[in-house]
């Protein structure tokens, strides 16, 4: 029997009812003939109000003990999820991320899957059962609980179709597909039918919302993944291999989405002896306290002396800024400021490789717009531009059609 896996997002299973259509929708999967593994996220914002109620108790709540309260919202509806099954006569079991075997190294709040013995649930799955995991957790080798992230459920989800070797993982959320942009910022972006794993983790790892660790993971054990909604029953997007297109498109078709984010901050250190080491004696200190560097720019030194700027998520900004000025002061730096009204626009596209005009293009369409690049950085495949957050929207829609991705 071919082995499915679903996920259902925290919106799908948002209430009674909407888990109840759930269990239909997985009920009838079951029935078309698969052996079916689920894997549910918490519902609706339950994991934003134990943050809120864990942060109405301790300003620093302790990571170990915060895991353990996010967990709890992943095994409500996953509790839920199977006993609506066994309601409408499914066999149906659930389990939490420990039970379905999931093992983490111990970076509590953004752990790392290390090991994944899926011995558990293949055998619930022989017995002709349906498996419904809680998204988000796994625990470490001491069997402490830990979680993956924000929207680290597509994350277990892949991470557990790759585990059965299952044809493919099935993502059902609010939104029915992947878009050329953000449908609610621009009115005419267009779903696209399919995408490659490379163009989606630059999509997800730049504001897309899918937890990029899922693509990673999908594109290392080549396990493809469809992104469709929930709630309407319309074709969605299948993340996959995707055979390169060939040379000599038009500059416009290199691009295949523009994708967005806010809440960035930056940090500028300025006066910065420019010597061997001293990057990472900037650095290093902010992997340690487990702060996230984007975007990272040093100008060319002046009487050796250069100016260091980094973008940070602006909810890390102040324990950035306290690391920060404490490695000034041992680097003989001059000043730190920064800024924390900043959003970042990214176009992406495998076509854009060695193509130096979709720069250009990006460059003038953004100039036209009356909008000011604070810093770009590129892969590959990407060019992303930081912005002042008032100007991300106009940013977007400026790009979508400079690059002609709308319909029609
Ligand atoms: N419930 C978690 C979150 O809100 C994980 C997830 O939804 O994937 O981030
Ligand atoms: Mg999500």
């Amino acid at each position: 029997m071919a082995v499915l896996v679903q996920k259902y997002g925290g919106t799908s299973v948002g209430d009674a009812a909407k888990i109840r259509h759930v269990a239909e929708r997985i009920a009838a999967a079951r029935r078309a003939g698969n052996s079916i593994a689920v894997v549910v996220s918490a519902m609706g914002d339950t994991t934003d109000r134990l943050i809120d109620l864990a942060e109405s108790i301790s300003a620093a709540p302790d990571p170990r003990e915060l895991d353990v309260l996010l967990s709890t919202g992943e095994l409500v509806s996953c509790t839920l999820v199977t006993m609506a099954l066994r309601e409408i006569g499914e066999e149906a079991v659930s389990m939490s991320g420990a039970q379905a075997g999931i093992r983490t190294d111990t970076a509590h709040g953004s752990a790392s899957i290390v090991e994944f013995d899926a011995e558990r649930v293949q055998q619930a799955l022989d017995a002709g059962r349906i498996v419904i995991v809680a998204g988000f957790q796994g625990v470490t080798h001491e069997m402490d609980v830990t979680t993956l992230g924000r929207g680290g459920s597509d994350t277990t989800a892949v991470a557990l179709a790759a585990a059965l070797g299952a044809e493919r993982c099935e993502v059902y959320t609010d939104v029915d597909g992947i878009y050329t942009a953000d449908p609610r910022i621009v009115p005419d972006a267009r779903k696209l039918s399919e995408i490659g794993y490379e163009e989606m983790l630059e999509l997800a790892s730049y504001g897309a919302k899918m937890h990029p660790r899922s693509i990673e993971l999908a594109a290392w054990y080549n396990t493809p993944v469809l992104v469709a909604s929930s709630a309407r029953d319309v074709p969605g997007t299948l993340i996959h291999e995707v055979a390169p297109e060939g040379e000599g498109m038009e500059v416009a078709n290199k691009v295949r989405g523009v994708t967005y984010e806010r809440g960035v901050a930056r940090i500028t250190l300025r006066a910065v002896p420019d010597r061997p080491g001293i990057a990472a004696a900037v650095f290093e200190p902010l992997a340690e306290s487990n702060i996230s560097v984007d975007t990272i720019v040093q100008n060319a030194s002046a009487e050796r002396l250069t100016d260091l700027s980094f973008t940070v998520d602006r909810s890390d900004l102040r324990s950035a800024l306290e690391v920060t000025e404490g490695v000034a002061g041992t680097i003989g730096a001059g000043e730190c400021v920064s800024h924390d009204n900043l959003g970042q626009v990214s176009i992406v596209g495998t076509g854009m490789q060695n193509a130096p005009g979709v720069a250009a293009v990006m460059f003038s369409a953004l100039a036209e717009a009356g909008v000011n690049i604070e810093m770009i950085t590129t892969s590959q495949i990407r060019i992303t531009c930081v912005v002042d957050e008032a100007q991300v929207n106009d940013a977007v829609r400026t790009l979508h059609d400079a690059f002609e991705l709308g319909e029609g």
